[in-house]
């Protein structure tokens, strides 16, 4: 074992827990304090976390060191801790979606995500930062402070899951979970140079994600190994009552795929490239990267094509209209009657300037933005003109997969136009945020699952540059073999993996 555990992945802490190298509680406690040196506050450090439960942490890496010692592991990650994104419900723990509305709210149920991770005896150290009820993609739309790249303190780490991706890469967490309506797992991936998987609609439970767009949201993993994202995946996913759209089908196969992937034998596997995604305004260092990837692909004896998915240009616009239709729908319980923040303003209010003083305060600017463009649009005499084009758009994307992956079995592109930008750079220009998941967005409209991987260092700025594979519903499987094989390309490469090379990450020994 290295000098630290912090920085082996979740599958190496789980084989040491079952050699008997080390407890859980000395993991969790190994990990406690890298978030007590690292993680800071507001205004300095890391902060990827909103709520640090180390005595919910070390009570539970106790019991699993129990089981252990009784030999009656609930899972092979049993007793190795994990982060969870604070839009997943947590039973007595804090649940904010990093908004004020919700300050101070102790749900009391977990999310089915939540629970399964509890069942299987996986330590949660706590919850972590992201945009406004996901709205976002650096982290600064948090009503908290925003979170910083591990690679440099001064650049966005992604969002909106810019927490959970910044924990796993500056070593707070081996494990962490994310959600993905637009980009949310797989961006913050790219641009901290970890692996980030949304699953596909439906094989991972909704059930307490605290909803920003129902038809859009899922779920899924985020670590440091392809196979750490697969041994996450199978553990959490699968068939739930809880949640109507759930996917009667179990999720396996993933961590045989990753296994397979990482032999390094891509042979029969046809791979198509997403033409409408590359060209102008996509940084330089990113595409160059991408290009190694893909060159790499076909040494590995993937055959490669380029593929054209003409709908994919409306994708933005037709999921800037789905979207916020569906945040004006599901914010509106945030009525200060039910939940958190309440507002009563002088005199003698009525419910609804309640309603309106709370919703006035505990919104911030992202978020209201987001409530009327979805109240408008979904407004009649606009509702066909704008939310019915929006869904036509959206069956020709899905008809545009469809055609693909009669094709290929797999599609690439790169995770985001961008590496990580400087803090407040896009803050103050919606549309150009908006932007960054221009790559991630289409995959959420049809339901597909994507995995971003860690491509190498743009020249330019010498940041984290992430390759993308989306695959057909139900085949999450492919982004395993795909993504592992890669992996292994690139490790060899490298000398290791490329959080190895994060300048601010020198001082952790490997
Ligand atoms: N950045 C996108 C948005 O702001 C996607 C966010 C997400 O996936 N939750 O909507």
């Amino acid at each position: 074992m290295s000098t630290s555990p912090i920085t082996r992945t979740a599958a190496e802490l789980a084989d040491d827990l079952a050699a008997g190298a080390t407890t859980s509680v000395e993991l969790t406690r190994a990990h406690l304090d890298r978030i007590a040196s690292v993680d800071g506050d507001a205004t300095e450090g890391v902060h990827a976390f909103l709520h640090v439960d180390a005595e919910g942490a070390l009570a539970s890496a106790a019991e699993s060191d129990a089981r252990r010692a009784a030999g009656a592991p609930l899972h092979r990650l049993d007793g190795v801790p994990i982060a969870i994104k604070d839009v997943l419900t947590t039973r007595g723990l804090p649940t904010t979606c990093a908004s004020k509305i919700l300050e101070g709210w102790r749900p009391p149920y977990d999310a089915t995500v939540v629970g399964k991770i509890r069942a299987a005896g996986l330590p949660i150290l706590g919850k972590t930062n992201m945009d406004e009820f996901a709205m976002g993609s650096s982290t600064e739309h948090s009503a908290y402070g925003p979170t910083r790249n591990p690679w440099a303190l001064d650049r966005i780490p992604g969002g909106s899951g810019g927490g959970s991706a910044a924990a796993v890469a500056a070593y707070e967490a081996p494990l962490a979970i994310g959600t993905d309506t637009g980009g949310s797992i797989r961006q913050p991936g790219a641009v901290t140079g970890t692996v980030g998987v949304k699953p596909t609609y439906g094989s991972v439970s909704r059930y307490g994600l605290v909803a920003m767009a129902n038809s859009l949201d899922q779920a899924g993993p985020v670590t440091r190994s392809v196979l750490d994202s697969a041994l996450l995946h199978e553990l959490i996913g699968g068939h739930d009552p809880l949640d109507s759209t759930s996917v009667q089908q179990p999720v396996t196969g993933l961590v045989e795929a990753a296994l397979q992937g990482a032999s390094g034998d891509l042979s029969g596997l046809r791979v198509g490239v997403i033409k409408e995604l590359a060209g102008d305004g996509w940084q330089p260092g990113v595409m160059a990267r991408f290009q190694e990837s893909v060159d790499l692909l076909t040494k590995l004896g993937a055959e490669v094509v380029e593929v054209s998915c003409p709908s994919f240009v409306h994708a933005m616009a037709a999921y800037y209209l789905v979207m916020p239709a569906e945040v004006s729908s599901n914010l509106a319980k945030f009525d200060a009657m039910r939940f958190g923040l309440r507002v009563v303003p002088d005199g003698q209010p009525s419910a609804e300037d309640v309603m309106k003083a709370t919703r006035d305060a505990g919104f911030g600017d992202e978020v209201k933005r987001r409530i009327i463009v979805g109240t408008y649009a979904l407004s009649s005499g606009y509702y066909d003109a704008y939310y019915g084009q929006a869904q036509k758009v959206r069956t020709l994307i899905s008809r545009d997969f469809a055609a693909a992956y009669d094709r290929v079995d797999v599609l690439v592109s790169p995770t985001s136009p961008t590496t990580a930008f400087k803090l407040g750079e896009k803050l103050d220009d919606p549309l150009a945020m908006y932007l960054q998941d221009l790559a991630t967005i289409p995959a959420n409209l049809a339901g597909v699952p994507g995995i971003s991987v860690p491509a190498g260092l743009a020249d330019e700025d010498g940041l984290p540059v992430g390759f993308q594979v989306l695959a057909p519903a139900l085949a999450d499987d492919r982004l395993y073999r795909v993504g592992a094989a890669l992996e292994a390309a690139h490790a060899a490469a490298w000398g290791g993996p490329l959080l190895a090379q994060a300048p601010a990450l020198q001082e952790v020994a490997r």
